[in-house]
């Protein structure tokens, strides 16, 4: 692995032995003899001695600054690509190693498009990150950071024992950008996380669609009782936003254009509902409201008005003790605070996100930033936290890869260095709009600021052409771009792919 040669190149060489305590804390710093006969005796040894690596040291003063991103999703990927790789070394530190287009993920779960189109790894949408020498992506999760110190703590993610166990590893930065997101709210609804599954990444959009397509399967096998047909192809929706909604929108899709041809056997047992405490889609106005209730009922999405209290393996049940058996339970009602986010100890904003002054900096503490779903503007900046948008995310790190690269045009790249600076504009965010799709070739687009303020707001196929077009244009890379086209045309003239691989 050219990351641990290149980690060991820069730590400091020593070498002690192993602590005897597996639980130790006491780091342990390896040459790269010993790492990789570490990592080989691992495989071999059933019960290995949890290892501790040093990570990364200081940056030396001939060395470029150090900027540490946590996370790949909207915010840390905008930044690393915008980022001046000239003026800084990057290091990426996230559990995955690519940025999904969240916007098109639905899509994926009933196979209008495929998993890999809406993903884009890191090193191309930064290449510095596989070719520059001191520039690294580390697959791991962040654990803990010494602001004092600037560094970080991390523990590698892999396969689990079979491959290697995780170990822990320190980085230092000259200046953090914490972008880790936000995590699904479950409002402490017991048998959510077990039972439910979320749709924030590809892995999920994966397991959707393998669940989707079994059921379908199990269905038509002789033996199966009307009862558990019925139950097995009940697909319920947690959540009336606009990812339950678009969800809700592509499964009536696929249930009217293929389940129809293709399981016709089992066409009349299909069904989906979508549960919301309040309104749906409570961000669009009035209007466009109604609109999709209309569409989404015509489409045969049966629209529950509820709050689910306890989640079974095959049924949910309403605080008003009405059951719902289902097949597919998807959860999505909307994102909070991460636990390690939680865990830190630096000022937060209303709602416990990481708190951020005007310039995206996280106040009392030095050179540490915080950008995208997990932050928000402390109290004293008077400005209302932002919403989880990807529109934010997205601006927060263009704007702060601008600043980080007039701060290390200034010579205030290292640590400790951009004290007192200048440092120009503040973010101001301005809201774009909002846009969803309901289905059948129908979405909304609402390009006002607000539901209050004037401005353009349509329904309808228009709309939808608007949407489709819109986010080829956004979608991360050419290469994403092409790939969305051609599923696109695909599923137009030969349907949606139903092979459960
Ligand atoms: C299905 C879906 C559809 C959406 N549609 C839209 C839309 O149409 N329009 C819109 O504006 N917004 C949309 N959103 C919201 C949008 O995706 C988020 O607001 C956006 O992803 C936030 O970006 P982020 O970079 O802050 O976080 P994320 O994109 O969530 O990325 C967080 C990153 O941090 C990593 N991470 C997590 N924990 C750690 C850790 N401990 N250490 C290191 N790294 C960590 C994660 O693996 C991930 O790479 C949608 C979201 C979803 C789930």
């Amino acid at each position: 692995m050219a990351w641990f040669r290149s980690l060991v190149r820069v730590a400091a060489i020593e070498t002690r032995k192993a602590s005897s305590n597996p639980l130790s804390t006491t780091p342990t710093l390896y040459s790269l003899k010993h790492l990789s006969t570490a990592a080989s005796n691992q495989r071999r040894d059933p019960q290995p001695t949890p290892i501790q690596y040093s990570g990364l040291e200081p940056t030396r003063p001939d060395e470029k600054p150090r900027v540490v991103v946590l996370g790949t999703g909207w915010a840390g990927c905008r930044l690393m690509k915008d980022i001046d790789t000239k003026l800084y070394d990057v290091v990426c530190v996230s559990p995955r190693n690519h940025m999904v287009f969240t916007p098109l993920l639905a899509s994926t779960c009933v196979g209008t498009l495929e998993f890999r189109s809406v993903a884009e790894s890191i090193g191309r949408i930064q290449p510095a990150i596989s070719r520059e020498p001191g520039s690294y992506f580390c697959l791991a999760n962040c654990t803990s950071m010494d602001t004092n110190n600037h560094l970080v703590h991390c523990e590698s993610v892999t396969d689990g024992p079979d491959s290697l166990d995780p170990w822990k590893f320190k980085i230092s930065y000259d200046k953090l950008v914490i972008a880790s997101g936000a995590q699904p709210l479950t409002f402490g609804i017991q048998g959510v996380k077990e039972h439910a599954i979320f749709l924030r990444e590809v892995y999920h959009a994966q397991e959707i669609r393998r669940k989707l397509l079994l059921n379908l399967m199990l269905s038509q096998v002789p033996g199966i009782s009307e009862e558990e047909k019925s139950r097995l192809l009940h697909c319920v929706v947690v959540g009336g936003g606009p990812t339950g909604v678009e969800f809700s929108g592509e499964l009536s899709d696929f249930i009217i254009k293929d389940v129809r041809q293709r399981y016709a056997h089992v066409k009349d047992y299909i069904k989906v509902t979508l549960i919301e405490a309040n309104e749906i889609l409570s961000s669009f106005d009035d209007r466009l409201r109604q609109y999709a209730t209309r569409q989404l009922t015509k489409s045969g999405v049966r629209l529950v008005r509820g709050i689910v209290k306890d989640v079974k393996a095959q049924k949910l049940i309403l605080t008003d003790g009405t059951e719902v058996p289902y097949g597919l339970l998807v959860w999505s009602t909307g994102v909070g605070p991460s636990p390690l986010v939680n865990s830190l100890e630096l000022p937060k904003s209303p709602g416990g996100r990481i708190g951020v002054d005007e310039w995206l900096r996280v106040p009392s503490v030095q050179d540490v930033f915080a950008i995208g779903d997990c932050s928000g503007f402390v109290e004293s900046t008077g400005k209302a936290v932002l919403p989880a948008l990807a529109q934010v995310a997205e601006r927060q790190g263009k704007y702060l890869a601008q600043l980080l690269n007039s701060i290390g045009k200034a010579e205030g790249g290292k640590a400790n260095m951009a004290n007192g600076m200048d440092l120009g504009k503040p973010f101001v965010y301005k809201h774009l709009g909002s846009m969803a799709t309901i289905g059948r070739y129908k979405a909304l687009v609402d390009l006002r600021q607000s539901k209050e303020a004037k401005g353009l707001s349509l329904s309808g196929f228009m709309s939808w052409f608007i949407w489709r077009s819109a986010y080829l244009t956004r979608v991360i890379s050419w290469r994403n771009r092409f790939y969305v086209a051609i599923n696109w045309l695909t599923t137009l003239v030969f349907g949606r792919d139903i092979s459960r691989i």
